[in-house]
């Protein structure tokens, strides 16, 4: 191990004791025969790892504990309130059609209804128009020929034609 990484261990996992034996023996083996590191490790000791050790423990008032455990009641409670919307919303999301799009389709299926129960009289007037021409065309041509030709040529001539027509 060079000394830039023995400088890396001695920082973070060697002050805390993280290091695995054998890496911890190593440090030490490099320490014995290394001034530069042997100062390195003095100098983290007396600014980041001392202060701490010397320190004295704290132990927080009852009253933040209280507030830390008020605080996650409140958060747990919050998310049982929140669990019927939580439904609508997914059901909403993942169930049902958006209002307008649904409003759309339902005009455009109404229209669409409307437009084909209004053209089926038609189709049915129409052929009911067309057959009653045809009969009456027919009718015609059995009159007297010069008569229902000339007739035919000038005008809609027959009683039924006229009727219709
Ligand atoms: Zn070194």
């Amino acid at each position: 191990m060079n000394c830039k990484k023995i400088k890396e261990l001695i920082q973070l996992d060697y002050m805390d004791t993280e290091t695995s034996a054998a890496v911890t023996e190593q440090i030490r083996g490099h320490l014995r025969s290394c001034a530069d590191c042997r100062a390195f490790e003095h100098m983290i000791k007396e600014t980041v790892s001392e202060p701490f050790r010397r320190a004295p423990l704290v132990e927080p008032p009852e009253r933040v504990w209280c507030a830390i455990k008020e605080a996650i009641e409140l958060e747990h409670h919050r998310a049982v309130e929140m669990f019927p919307s939580r439904v609508v919303r997914w059901v909403k999301a993942h169930l049902l059609i958006n209002t307008p799009a649904f409003a759309l389709s339902t005009a455009v299926t109404f229209a669409l209804m409307v437009l084909f129960y209004s053209q089926l009289p038609f189709h049915k007037q129409h052929a009911v128009k067309d057959y009653l021409r045809e009969q009456s065309q027919f009718l015609s041509s059995l009159q007297d020929p010069v008569n229902g030709d000339f007739e035919r040529e000038t005008s809609v001539g027959t009683p039924i034609e006229r009727f219709l027509f």
